[in-house]
């Protein structure tokens, strides 16, 4: 099956308006790029990280997180060979934590399988944990200016609304016509400027909201521009409402250090800190199913809440939940389990703490001690 007999692709563009597309947004790209630390470096590691930084975060939010991670881990070696819970620790507050560790798998395996270095081909860099297609070619087309293609959720916005594909965004039938026009425009050379020039586009001008048609180097030929589809395209995916969510938190403090526990592997946020948590209910789940897998429905380690006011109430969102949080003063008597562990304040900075551990933390009028 080919895209062009589909209605939702109606036509490749001919090798004359691909050529007139790319030298508009490469010129465009060569005038407005961003300075950005990934963008001074063809180091394909230095690249790597940086790419599963920004999956799901913000340019903004990762530069400073990207600077840390790189000075602790400059290369692929130092990366595989530390230890798991200070490579969390780097990256406590990005979220994803499944990230981190296909980072640092990814780095084992370029260690002992391609000398520390990131392999040139994409059949071997797909074998690499956590490395997609999208990530394989942002590494290959960037590091070593290959023409790989790439597809993100702004290159799809860009392509939607410059072709006039109506599908619905992240749709398999979306994406598979983006990534054939991927395939399709990717130059052979300055490959990696291209993917960094749609992606540049989708992220400053033809933005979800706001869309600035009257700045993009690709407004006489835009379709939907043409078409008043600006902001229909692509079509809204349908999500799910967030599933509501009681915990209770313990904050148990002993002099300067407070306890904390270890989320376990193998369950979401795993191995990062969190305060005790138990889960009291959640909307829609079945019997047994109460803690959703998120958290258990009992303290932890033989831990108990204690008669008196809440110290605090949040809210926060983890995947599909919108949790409601008391947190409560507890006691330690009966502790026992080695997933809890006592923590000093100046700890938590480094350590890999829950980004709703950190949020209540933040939220205490106590605590660290000192700051009354
Ligand atoms: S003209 Fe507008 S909608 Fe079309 S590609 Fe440019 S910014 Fe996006």
């Amino acid at each position: 099956m080919t895209a062009v007999t589909t209605s939702l692709f109606p036509a490749l563009p001919s090798p004359a308006r691909a050529a007139r597309l790319r030298t508009r947004l490469l010129q465009w790209y060569g005038e407005n790029a961003r300075d950005l630390p990934w963008r001074r470096t063809s180091d394909a590691y230095a690249i790597l990280v940086s790419e599963a930084m920004l999956q799901q975060t913000q340019v903004a939010t990762v530069v400073d997180y990207y600077r840390r991670f790189l000075k602790a881990f400059p290369d692929a070696r130092s990366l595989a060979d530390a230890k798991e819970e200070d490579v969390l620790a780097l990256w406590s507050g990005l979220g994803y934590y499944r990230r981190a560790r296909s980072l640092q798998s990814a780095a084992r395996v370029m260690v002992t399988e391609h000398a520390g270095h990131f392999p040139g081909e994409e059949e071997a860099a797909l074998d690499l944990p956590g490395v997609g297609r999208y990530t394989a070619g942002a590494v290959l087309s960037i590091a070593y200016g290959l023409p790989q293609a790439l597809v993100d959720g702004n290159v799809e916005r860009v392509f939607s609304r410059f072709f006039g594909l109506d599908g619905v965004s992240g749709s398999r039938e979306l994406v598979a016509q983006c990534w054939e026009l991927a395939e399709l425009l990717v130059p052979q050379k300055r490959a990696g400027d291209w993917n960094q020039a749609l992606m540049e586009l989708g992220a400053l001008i033809c933005t979800p909201r706001q869309t600035d048609c009257a700045e993009c180097p690709l407004k006489r030929s835009c379709q939907a521009r043409k078409e008043g589809r600006v902001s229909e395209l692509p079509r809204p995916k349908v999500r799910a409402p967030a599933k509501a969510m009681e915990v209770e938190m313990l904050f148990i403090r002993r002099g300067p250090r407070i306890l904390l526990e270890q989320r376990a592997d193998g369950q979401a946020l795993g191995g990062l800190w969190q305060l005790p948590t138990r889960a009291i209910g959640s909307e829609g789940e079945g019997e047994g199913e109460g803690a959703s897998g998120l958290f258990a429905e009992e303290w932890p380690g033989g831990l108990g809440a204690e008669d008196g006011p809440d110290l605090g109430r949040l809210r926060h969102g983890i995947m599909r939940f919108s949790i409601r949080a008391r947190l409560r003063p507890g006691t330690a008597r009966g502790r026992k389990g080695s997933a809890l562990a006592w923590f000093e304040a100046e700890q938590l900075e480094s350590l890999g703490l829950t980004a709703m551990a950190r949020k209540a933390l933040a939220g205490l009028k106590d605590w660290p001690p000192g700051t009354d």
